[in-house]
């Protein structure tokens, strides 16, 4: 008899991921997505996978960097979404970082032409029927309202909302090339780059200082009641909080000048030391859109033109699109879901992706690959093996399940202190660093952290690799 399908809520960089998983592992796969019979507030195309906001799944180095490491975790775990960002990857430094277009466009194509995997268009406005014994939600951090609302009823947890803010895009022919040079950090060239894939815009000290006092002074969104006290998550703060938070506070962050130097003659002549630095990288393959690197802002947007033309070599700049601000809806994981990410008050319902707590598009297609393969065991009656702690699948999935420890299970006053988290090496088992190199020399000093995390990531690759190769064992009835 051939198995009913497994329906997945959501064709996001989770949902998508899932459903490959799933129909890969040779079962019958519902895909629903609503776009484009209702668009979010941020989502722009009907293209499956599409991504929001930056075109970067961040560095590719899978030997020093946690997220490196998860790329190439993925790509050995068969991942449908590093296939097709290797496919379409963009010059990004060390990072890796797609045409946004090609890249969905890629990834609707191979869901489509899947014989296992069906699409339907349509919102999931509700709870799923009863006859879907197995689903899998991954619909992200601007699940729609109706859905929140019939999970929030289901878990008795409370609105689980808060806001982060988004970078501005520009126009690569409005950027003054006689003031920017383009430069990589420290030259490196990274995947399919040059080592020159970053337009840079130098500051001196006074301009950085005029800077941040516009910031401080700019005009911002005013919050509702109710959003004024939800944190943002530290990875994305906009610029003018960080500048709120000290005057040096982006000099150290976005706008940190280390690693470059301006070949244009300025004051001091060329290779004069820089004071601070705002950096743009390629948003699509054309090349005529550029994306400012850790922007983030929710000034008004006539205040950010003002603002941000204020920085040289955009005194001119026109913008694709100004910073704004989006929802972000996720549950209290660590609670609510068991170790297959099932949730324990409904096993049939599995959460995928961005509304489990993890942070980031590469961390959520990741969680979207544990949980179509951890629904396709079940459906195949084969006992789930959660991917070893020392991995970053494992990393993750234990920050999300059960790795945060302090759960606030009391009357809340506060905010929850379950927080989205990118993966880090932070989330790893310790391994304690190697004090020589292969030559048998001493590892000295600054050496020792890089020595370390190489050896993190040796561990996760070869456990990993165990993991995979696994014989699968029937489930226990
Ligand atoms: C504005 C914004 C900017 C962001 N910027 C970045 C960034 O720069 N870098 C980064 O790594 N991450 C960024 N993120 C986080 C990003 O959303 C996630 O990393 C990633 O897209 C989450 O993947 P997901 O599959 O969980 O959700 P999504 O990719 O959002 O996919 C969820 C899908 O579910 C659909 N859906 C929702 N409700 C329903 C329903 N009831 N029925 C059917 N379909 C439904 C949606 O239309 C959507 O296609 C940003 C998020 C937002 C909102």
């Amino acid at each position: 008899m051939p198995h009913t399908p497994i329906h997945i809520i959501g064709g996001g960089l989770a949902g998508s991921e899932a459903a490959w998983q799933v129909a890969e592992a040779g079962l019958a796969v519902v895909l629903h997505e609503m776009r484009p019979v209702r668009q979010t507030e941020a989502h722009k195309t009907d293209g499956l996978a599409e991504l929001v906001c930056s075109n970067s799944f961040r560095s590719d180095d899978a030997g020093t960097n946690a997220v490196g490491l998860l790329h190439e975790e993925m790509r050995r775990a068969q991942s449908l979404i590093m296939a097709a960002g290797d496919r379409h990857k963009l010059p990004a430094g060390g990072a890796l970082a797609v045409d946004r277009d090609l890249f969905s466009a890629d990834v609707t194509r191979q869901l489509e032409g899947h014989p296992l995997i069906s699409i339907e268009r349509g919102e999931v406005a509700g709870l799923p029927p009863a006859e879907w014994d197995s689903v899998i939600i991954a619909t992200g951090p601007l699940t729609s309202p109706p859905l929140s609302a019939a999970i929030q009823q289901l878990t008795g947890e409370g609105e689980l909302a808060f806001f982060d803010a988004i970078a501005p895009i520009v126009h690569l022919d409005s950027i003054d090339a006689s003031i920017t040079w383009r430069q990589s950090r420290y030259d490196k060239a990274g995947p399919g780059g040059t080592g020159a894939d970053y337009i840079n815009c130098p500051m001196s000290r006074e301009q950085y200082e005029a800077f941040i006092d516009a910031l401080l002074a700019g005009d911002k969104t005013s919050f509702k009641e109710w959003e004024a006290s939800t944190p943002y998550f530290d990875g994305c703060l906009p610029i003018e909080v960080m500048a709120e938070r000290g005057r040096e506070t982006l000099r150290f962050g976005p706008m940190k000048p280390v690693g470059l130097s301006n070949p244009h003659a300025t004051t001091n002549g060329p290779g004069e030391r820089l004071h601070a630095v705002v950096q743009l990288r390629q948003d699509n393959a054309l090349g005529t859109l550029w994306n400012m690197v850790g922007f983030q802002t929710k000034l008004k947007h006539a205040e950010q033109v003002r603002v941000l033309r204020m920085i040289p070599g955009l005194e001119n700049a026109e913008f694709a699109r100004l910073g704004g601000l989006h929802r972000n809806t996720f549950l209290n994981s660590p609670k609510l879901l068991d170790g297959s990410l099932r949730l324990k008050a409904e096993p049939r319902l599995r959460f995928a992706g961005q509304i489990t707590g993890c942070e980031g598009y590469v961390e959520s297609a990741a969680i979207g690959l544990l949980a179509g393969r951890a629904a396709a065991t079940e459906r195949l009656r084969l006992a789930w093996v959660a991917p070893p702690a020392t991995t970053a699948f494992g990393a993750l999935l234990g920050h999300i399940t059960g790795g945060h420890i302090s759960i606030d299970d009391g009357p809340r006053e506060g905010p929850r202190s379950f927080q989205p988290m990118n993966v880090n090496f932070g989330l790893f088992p310790e391994l304690e660093a190697p004090s020589h190199d292969a030559q048998g020399r001493k590892i000295k000093g600054k050496e020792r952290g890089a020595a370390r995390k190489r050896a993190l990531s040796a561990r996760a690759l070869a456990d990993l690799d165990r993991w995979l190769a696994a014989p699968r064992q029937a489930a226990a009835e």
